[in-house]
């Protein structure tokens, strides 16, 4: 197996009093250069993620092209890694906040995302000042490697920001357990998140989740159908079923019910289904034989409460596990609605009024990823408000997968709380300090306090 785990720690934390003292844009320079190097080896690293999380090509592409972006993203935030400065209430003195990094972050990846996952977390956390340890999914190993090697073929002497720790669940326990690890940022199901979380907590150390969804769209009757088709096919099938966001669960006005399902079934049976390198596939096979056996489960499960059942079943194409998406039909939402099965199947149901859909929607533990698809903006602006979607991701007349780096990303509920990518999230991988500069001759306290012998 890999390098000690302590080597490796104390490599890391070697690699982070170095990085650290190197002003932000400078950091930010060399991230610069592996997004660079990664523009000239997206064809080499797609391959790699497609050869082993089994993704389309194109997809695969997209998610190298994910990183290049964080890299572009951390660059820029480089030389923004601001703080604030707040008046203060006393004469001459100044309030601010001033941001450090935070030491050696650990990141645990699920298969489906191999490369993207560690780019929103090694951009940011790299600009923020820190080290990372990367603990990939044992489905991956080979992404991380290559991905390792791009960052040596730039980093020079700081080579050891950069380190892979392979293993199976053991290893992210170590991670866990280990004080040193100053921020533990784990991706994969809700099961893994609840087994490492408490191993962090015990510690009173930093985690960031990002876990499982059971994310659902919305159909309401004014929404332009031909979208709506196009976007719930992709999010349901796309990556065979296999990305946090899948879209799962599809609640769909009963004035258009039908006219929905007569248009999804034949998308859904019109996907193009094979070689995930073939250019004119869509869906490439699942990840293994055991994620076969959970879609078989839940549609078993689901068989007598199912109104009708389309798709689903395993098709003989050689090299892999491939799985026709299904479409199941429901009246009301059944108990294996409440799961992630991660796999291709698409619940779909009729609902009466909005606030039901909604209620429905929001009833189950993950909150990741929501879709509306309107063209009624009361319907939309309820949707994003209060009484509206819990998720941590809520689109309008856009499907629940294919977030864009910009925004940050992550979810509610036993999907964890996390937020990665854009916007603030760098935040997470930087302790802040309240800084109060006296620059005046006297004393005074706040909130008007005395504590002079004098008076
Ligand atoms: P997984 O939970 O099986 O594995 C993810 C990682 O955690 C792997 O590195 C694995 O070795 C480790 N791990 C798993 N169980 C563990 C345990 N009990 N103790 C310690 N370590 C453990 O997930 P997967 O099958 O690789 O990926 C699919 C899951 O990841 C889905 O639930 C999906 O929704 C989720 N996911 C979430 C996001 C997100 O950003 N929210 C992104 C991608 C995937």
């Amino acid at each position: 197996m890999g390098e000690k785990h302590s080597d490796l720690v104390n490599k890391s934390k070697a690699a982070f009093l170095k990085w650290r003292a190197l002003p932000a844009p400078e950091r930010g320079n060399y991230i610069r250069l592996f997004g660079e190097a990664l523009r000239e080896q997206k064809k080499e690293v797609a391959n790699q993620i497609t050869s082993e999380a089994k993704k389309i090509i194109s997809e695969s592409e997209g998610e190298v092209q994910e990183v290049i972006d964080m890299c572009d993203f951390a660059t820029g935030l480089s030389r923004q890694l601001y703080g604030l400065t707040m008046p203060s209430e006393r004469p001459n003195h100044r309030l601010q906040e001033i941001w450090q990094p935070l030491g050696i972050v650990g990141c645990i990846t699920a298969f489906n995302f191999p490369v993207a996952v560690f780019g929103w977390n090694f951009c940011l956390a790299a600009v923020c000042g820190n080290s990372i340890i990367w603990k990939p999914s044992p489905h991956s190993e080979g992404c991380a490697e290559l991905t390792k090697k791009i960052w040596d073929s730039v980093a020079g002497e700081y080579k050891d920001l950069v380190l892979i720790k392979k293993g199976a669940n053991d290893a992210s326990v170590e991670l866990a357990e280990d004080e040193n690890i100053a921020l533990l940022s784990a991706t994969g199901s809700c099961a893994m998140g609840k087994a490492i979380a408490p191993l962090v907590s015990a510690r009173l150390g930093r985690n960031l989740l990002e876990l499982g969804g059971n994310n659902a769209a919305i159909i309401c009757p004014t929404a332009d159908l031909d979208l709506t088709i196009k976007g719930v096919t992709f999010s349901a099938a796309g990556t065979t079923g296999q990305r946090c966001t899948t879209l799962r669960r599809l609640f769909v006005h009963e004035d258009i019910y039908e006219e929905v399902i007569k248009k999804l079934i034949p998308s859904f049976e019109s996907l193009k289904i094979g070689d995930p390198f073939d250019r004119n596939i869509q869906v490439g096979p699942l990840i293994s034989e055991q994620s076969y056996e959970a879609m078989k489960k839940t549609l078993d499960d689901c068989s007598n409460k199912a109104k009708k059942i389309h798709g689903g079943q395993k098709l003989d194409i050689e090299g892999g596990i491939y799985v026709q998406p299904a479409i199941v039909e429901v009246d009301s939402h059944i108990d294996e609605m409440n799961d992630e099965t991660f796999a291709p199947i698409l619940f779909v149901m009729p609902f009466k009024k909005l606030t039901d859909a909604i209620k429905l929607q929001n009833s189950v533990k993950q909150g990741l990823s929501s879709s509306i698809f309107t063209n009624d903006f009361r319907e939309s602006e309820l949707f994003l408000g209060p009484e509206g979607s819990d998720c941590g991701i809520a689109n309008v007349n856009i499907g629940t997968s294919g977030a864009e780096i910009g925004g940050a990303f992550g979810g509610e509920k036993d999907t964890g709380g996390g937020r990665e990518s854009g916007s603030d999230a760098w935040k997470a991988y930087m302790r802040r300090i309240t800084a109060t500069l006296n620059h005046g001759i006297e004393l005074p306290l706040a909130q008007g306090v005395e504590f002079d012998s004098e008076s």
